[in-house]
């Protein structure tokens, strides 16, 4: 704004509210001054919206975002959320459904269902099944299904309900039972060991994706150790760490134990770097088999990654969600019959270790 080039500036979602909730006299209260004098407004999105409610798509048009709910009841340790977004708001299933309808005579394919926690709305099964009849859709993937939620029900059905992805996004936070106790996490690492074996048991192909806090207060060397022979030894297909942020508001925020940022930096890179071999290997063992890939970018010129693969297109597998998972690089001798959007089939030949590369097969099987 200060440059000139943008002409008007609001601010939306959770920070406004966590603006309101600061102390006065307090650090953030400084450096969020310079933050309310510089904006034109404050636009409270923090609510149900309706199906015809006006929204800005700003993602590719062939995917959508789809909100279930607002708000959480679980109070977790660490987070602020349901302080600022309040406890569980519901969204009606049949205006959810009405407004994938809506989205999916707009051409979107793939959608994406979203809240804090997807697995607190007591309708979800019954949200996954309607979605699913609905003609133009071909992928629905969901994230942020919380541990504690997870049901045998949600799994058969992911098992059994071909336009389901079988992708989840389950973050775990920790495995050590007394850091997950403070954590107020709602469960332990038999839990997790159980709901994990069953996921893989009932869906042999599914992606799990989770996420970790590192340097949590009292996490110590053994804790940490702990974490990291669980990591190796579940060899999830994909974890996200994020360093323990102490949010004023939060009870973790008053915890004994804090550790240092020194420590909870190193933490989480020696849990990247473990997770990373571990990424490697799965990509690797998916050599010479074949996925349906999306197609989301198609590029000038041939290009060519460590002077081997040669691609001309890029999109993603049931694997890889937007924004926070890999991309599969491939190549089409029929490029020019390809379209953004659709959903091709790709040979994987070669892998790094986010990503996958390949090359298109049978143009006539084209299936967007
Ligand atoms: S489930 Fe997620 S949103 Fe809800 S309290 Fe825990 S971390 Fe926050």
């Amino acid at each position: 704004k200060k440059s000139g080039s943008c002409k008007k500036l609001y601010i939306a979602g959770c920070l406004p509210r966590y603006i309101e909730n600061i102390t006065t006299g307090s650090k953030q209260e400084k450096e969020y001054k310079s933050v309310l004098l510089n904006i034109d407004g404050i636009i409270d999105s923090v609510k149900i919206y309706g199906c015809f409610a006006p929204k800005i798509k700003a993602t590719h048009p062939w995917l959508s975002y789809v909100k279930i709910s607002e708000g959480c009841n679980n109070n977790c340790a660490y987070c602020l959320i349901p302080k600022l977004r309040g406890g569980l708001k519901l969204r009606a299933t049949m205006d959810i459904i009405k407004e994938i309808e809506i989205l999916s005579k707009k051409n979107v394919k793939e959608i994406i269902f979203v809240a804090q926690d997807t697995t607190l709305h007591k309708d979800l099964t019954r949200i996954l099944k309607k979605t699913a009849k609905i003609r133009n859709i071909r992928w629905i993937r969901i994230m942020y299904a919380h541990p504690k939620h997870i049901s045998k029900k949600l799994i058969s059905l992911m098992a059994n309900e071909r336009k389901i992805l079988k992708y989840i996004d389950l973050p775990l936070q920790h495995c050590n039972d007394k850091i997950l106790k403070l954590m107020n996490r709602g469960y332990c690492k038999s839990d997790i060991e159980r709901i994990v074996n069953l996921l893989r048991e009932k869906i042999p192909e599914i992606v799990i994706r989770t996420t970790f806090i590192v340097g949590f207060p009292g996490e110590t060397e053994k804790d940490f150790d702990e974490l990291k022979t669980f990591v190796k030894s579940m060899k999830f297909d994909r974890v996200g760490v994020f360093p323990f942020s102490r949010e004023n508001g939060t009870k973790a925020y008053n915890m004994k134990g804090q550790i240092q940022e020194k420590v909870k930096n190193d933490r989480l890179k020696k849990l990247m770097r473990l997770q990373e071999r571990i990424s490697y290997v799965k990509n690797k063992a998916l050599m010479g088999k074949t996925l349906d890939v999306i197609v989301e970018k198609i590029v000038d010129a041939d290009k060519t990654f460590k002077k081997r693969m040669t691609y001309n297109f890029i999109g993603r597998s049931y694997r890889d969600a937007p924004d926070i998972d890999g991309f599969v690089y491939a190549y089409s001798f029929n490029i020019s019959k390809i379209k953004l959007g659709d959903i091709v089939k790709v040979r994987v030949n070669g892998c790094s270790t986010h990503d996958l590369y390949g090359v298109m097969i049978d143009s006539r099987r084209k299936t967007g």
